[in-house]
């Protein structure tokens, strides 16, 4: 067995656990004894029939389909659809992911009546390929793999060449003609088993996998460089060393007989499901433990047979920048695992068609067929033997985001899909990279020409990063945690047990590997910068540096220092590099590029254009400054929906004239120190109106504790004392006194405006003044319409208190400058008591703007400051699948929330609805406020992309 860290062990027993009481609740169900725990699963999973385990494929048909991912995992889902079109796919059979939980109920052992199942299918495969598995003369080999239903790349376990013992090995050889072949696919094999099934896996960083090293120490003892050199021989050696240090280190013999050989292997396998980086994996992209994985067992083809054997990795388009080439890599003579594993450095697949041209000819026909067929750009994995083609997986492939807007917009072009499901495509966080920095030009050419260029790679990750070299992912982890966030992941190559520093890292390079490696997966899925294929680089972990030989001499580059990585040319350069905005930015924002220049903007805009005409949910920006207002407009904001006015009091010139009138000890005393605020506000506020020019702003009244204003060094003291005439020990005083003991549940909100109604005074009569004053400023224009928020309202009677004494200031202000004008006024929902009571708040509000992130402290009582500390835990164990700061916990805020709904429509069926907390730009919340109604969202400037896709899909779901 895996050994397993303690962590693990305890993370084991939790999940077993779980998918117990899963497998119980399932049963229950199935017995008609609903018991109340939803078992999404319970249901059959499509297309499955009952009992049936197991799903053959081959021979031109198959029992799956692609329809049946859920049961069969992607991989068994697509295999079983390949052989379907009649694609050359070697059989074999899928044992389902509902078997993966069975496992697991019955305490990690396969059900009974699997073995019988397994024979059956073993035997169909036997027949097909003409061979049999154990038979010394003619054996059958098989690969037993993982194949979840969502792909986890690398995360699970694979074994290859199972069926090989000492006299299958010898008749392999015997049939084949080719020892070499025959020996070098059984050490392959022992050294798979020894890691996965038997445990042998390195568990520190700095060891070395036990086979690598008796590899490497017969590389040396042979004299040569690469293992295809090794000769047969000395491969017969290795399989005996192997087999001893498996001994020795584990106590048990190499199993010789297949099936109990298979049977190892599916168990390592459905383990593997729950090993620490595929609950990482799983974590990071929200995929539930219960779905479990499936196993494809599949006749193996053989990629090391010679020199007209290869095998390889393909995407039917450059999966990094989105265009429409074949794009793949291959080894000759080597197996799988070899690519993806980035131990050598492939070629590119155009190079196939010089050396096997009929092999590379029915590939590119495949690549046809399958953008046909899927209508999406596919992922394949082939196999050559011996000149003949075949295909072993093919799957929806990762892409970068600037790949994936890019393919969706393309593909509508070429009429493979409609609008629609360009925009059901496209990820909505995919944007975020579209936004991302890139290096500033000038700053790249003098790098390069101070000769700072160290070396070229492959470039898998677009996007500029400069940092901090770190070389173990498990440091950059800590270093993250401790709030370090320029870091640059360097490592000769990485593998699924980096994952954690891979994600805490800005960007990582490799010096091995090619565009299909672990590193280059991973940083296409996470959104990461990243380079591979950096061979010229060599690492010393331990000493902790990389090596490089430039024109200039030789670098040494130590753990610590700066160096940049251009994601888009494959470079690494030593130092820090300054960073430029990124083509969408400059066109929107800076302006400064003409969009006809610029592609990536162009596919960006179409796609926003269709997401715009497809959705129902108006999008609203936070925003308090006129340059984030304009910001706001280019990223397609259609008003304001937060104005937090206590972010315009930080200014130079405000924050004097707000402490005074903090620490005023009577009104005549504070209503001096807001006659200076006055000016100052007016202005802030006709400076949003005319950049939003006519468009709502929602401008929420004073909202924080007003200690938060006050200074915190003995300097601003000091001032604070000479401007409002007081000794400094009697500002200190006034501090200590204004000092509360939870001031997020204190002295904030409308009880600020309350207490000091001079305050909302105020601030009211700037916001007309200045809507007066903008609104004169374009007369045929459209009007300024305030909108005008109470914040923390819990009782109707607050909101009329503060809406009296905001329509009192609009009638004096439309009085004295003889211009009326419309406005609303309108609560934030953001407490539970608002949301219960809605139905009376209603009767004073024109509007309700659901203020998420207090709504979602308040209701689970859970400082929004303070939640860092619990969230870890509570995600590991599962008792939140998501942070609830980031998606709206629908059961318990979001029941709040379609509660205050329904009460507020009822009374007024067309009351405007919003939402501005955070919430506002995370895509599963912007669906829950598609679903219950609301009228708009409204989130940060550049999460507006954002919202705006998800809101379309939202509207095309339903
Ligand atoms: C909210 O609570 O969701 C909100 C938007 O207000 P703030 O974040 O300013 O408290
Ligand atoms: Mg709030």
């Amino acid at each position: 067995m895996p050994s397993l860290t303690k962590s693990a062990k305890a993370k084991s027993k939790l999940l077993v656990k779980q998918l117990k009481k899963v497998a119980k609740a399932v049963k229950s169900v199935k017995n008609g004894h609903k018991n109340g725990i939803k078992t999404s699963f319970a249901a059959p999973k499509t297309g499955a029939k009952a009992g049936k385990r197991v799903y053959f494929f081959g021979g031109g048909k198959s029992e799956g389909s692609k329809e049946m991912k859920n049961l069969l995992g992607g991989k068994g889902a697509n295999l079983a659809e390949m052989a379907n079109i009649g694609l050359p796919v070697p059989p074999g059979f899928t044992i389902t992911t509902e078997v993966c939980t069975e496992f697991y109920a019955l305490g990690k052992k396969l059900p009974k009546s699997l073995d019988a199942d397994m024979r059956a299918n073993i035997s169909r495969m036997e027949k097909l390929v003409g061979a049999k598995l154990g038979d010394a003369a003619n054996p059958l080999l098989v690969s037993v793999r993982s194949g979840a239903r969502a792909s986890m790349p690398g995360m699970m376990d694979t074994i290859l060449n199972l069926g090989l013992n000492d006299k299958t090995a010898a008749g392999l050889a015997a049939k084949s003609g080719n020892e070499r072949f025959a020996f070098d696919s059984y050490r392959r094999f022992i050294a798979m088993y020894g890691d996965v099934v038997l445990g042998m896996k390195p568990e520190k960083k700095e060891d070395h996998d036990p086979f690598d090293v008796l590899l490497d120490r017969k590389k040396r003892q042979r004299g040569v460089k690469v293992d295809s050199e090794l000769p047969a021989d000395a491969l017969k050696e290795l399989v005996s060393e192997f087999k001893a240090e498996i001994k020795a280190r584990v106590g048990v013999d190499f199993p010789e007989d297949p099936y109990a050989q298979l049977e190892g292997a599916i168990k390592a396998v459905f383990q593997s499901w729950q090993n620490d980086r595929a609950n990482l994996y799983r974590r990071l992209n929200n995929i539930p433990a219960e779905w479990g994985t499936a196993v494809n067992v599949q006749a193996m083809v053989f990629g090391n047979k010679g020199n007209d054997s290869a095998t390889g990795v393909c995407f039917t388009r450059d999966p990094a920048s989105g265009e429409n080439v074949f794009y793949g890599e291959f080894l000759v003579n080597a197996q799988g695992e070899d690519v993806v594993a980035g131990i050598r450095t492939p070629e590119k697949i155009e190079a196939l068609g010089k050396i096997m041209p009929k092999a590379y000819k029915e590939l590119l026909d495949i690549r046809k067929k399958l953008e046909k067929h899927y209508k999406d750009m596919q992922d394949i994995e082939f196999t050559i033997e011996g000149g003949k083609l075949y295909m072993l997986q093919c799957r929806s492939g990762k892409r970068t985001g600037f790949a994936s807007v890019r393919i969706a917009v393309e593909m509508v072009d070429e009429k493979l899909i409609p609008k629609e499901e360009a925009i059901r495509r496209v990820e909505p966080e995919a944007l975020n990279q579209l936004l991302r920095p890139v290096f500033l030009p000038s700053a790249k050419k003098a790098a390069i020409e101070e000769g700072r260029l160290l070396a070229k790679g492959l470039p898998a990750g677009p996007g500029a990063a400069t940092g901090k070299v770190v070389f173990f992912a498990d440091e950059a982890e800590a270093l993250a945690a401790k709030g370090e966030t320029n870091l640059i992941l360097c490592r000769h190559e990485t593998s699924p047990e980096d994952i954690r520093g891979m994600n805490a890292s800005l960007g990582f390079m490799t010096a091995f590997g090619g565009m299909t490696s672990h590193a280059a997966l991973v940083a296409r899925q996470m959104g990461k910068v990243c380079i591979v294929g950096c061979d010229a680089l060599s690492f010393d972990y331990h000493a902790r540096t990389m090596t490089v030989e430039t024109a200039k001499g030789t670098v040494v580059v130590k753990e610590g220092d700066w160096i940049s990585i251009d994601g888009f040319a494959g470079e690494v350069i030593n130092g820090r590099i300054e960073t430029a905005p990124s083509e969408v930015i400059r066109v929107l924002i800076e302006k400064n590029l003409d969009p006809k220049e610029a592609p990536v903007f162009q596919t960006y805009a179409k796609l926003m254009s269709w997401a715009d005409a497809a959705r129902k949910l108006r999008v609203r920006a936070n925003a308090v400054q006129p340059d984030q207002a304009e910001a706001s407009v280019a990223f397609g904001a259609e008003g304001i929906g937060l104005c937090r006015t206590e972010h315009m009091f930080f200014g130079e010139d405000k924050i004097g004239p707000m402490r005074e009138m903090i620490v005023a000890e009577n009104e005549a005393d504070r209503r001096a120190a807001l006659a200076k605020l006055l000016p100052l506000q007016r202005a802030d506020f006709a400076g949003l109106f005319r950049a939003m020019k006519g468009r709502p702003v929602t401008v929420r009244t004073l909202d924080p504790p007003l200690h938060e204003f006050l200074p915190h060094d003995e300097a601003g003291v000091r001032a604070l004392a000479t401007a409002t005439g007081r000794t400094v020990e009697q500002v200190h005083a006034r501090i200590e006194e204004l000092k509360e003991s939870n001031p997020m549940l204190g002295h904030r909100g409308c009880r600020l405006g309350i207490t000091y109604p001079e305050i909302t005074e105020m601030q009211a009569r700037a916001i007309f003044e200045a809507a007066v004053e903008v609104s004169a400023e374009s007369p045929g224009a459209q009007a300024v319409i305030p909108e005008i928020m109470i914040p923390l309202v819990g009782t109707k009677k607050e909101l009329d208190l503060q809406a009296a004494v905001v329509r009192k200031a609009a009638a004096d202000v439309f009085a004295e400058k003889g211009k009326k004008l419309p406005y609303l006024i309108g609560t934030m929902i953001e407490v539970p008591r608002a949301a219960l009571t809605a139905g009376e708040i209603v009767d004073s509000a024109e509007f309700f703007s659901f203020g998420t992130n207090d709504l979602t402290q308040t209701t689970f009582g859970l400082s929004r400051d303070d939640v860092p500390r619990v969230l870890a835990s509570y995600l590991e164990h599962e008792i939140y699948t998501v942070d609830p700061f980031v998606s709206v916990d629908r059961a318990g805020v979001g029941s709040l929330m379609k509660m205050a709904v329904a009460a507020g429509r009822a009374k007024k069926p067309k009351l405007k609805l919003g939402i501005c907390g955070e919430h506002g730009g995370d895509p599963a919340s912007v669906e829950f406020c598609h679903e219950i109604g609301l009228d708009y969202v409204s989130c940060s400037p550049y999460r507006l992309p954002i919202a705006r896709l998800a809101a379309a899909q939202a509207a095309l779901k339903s």
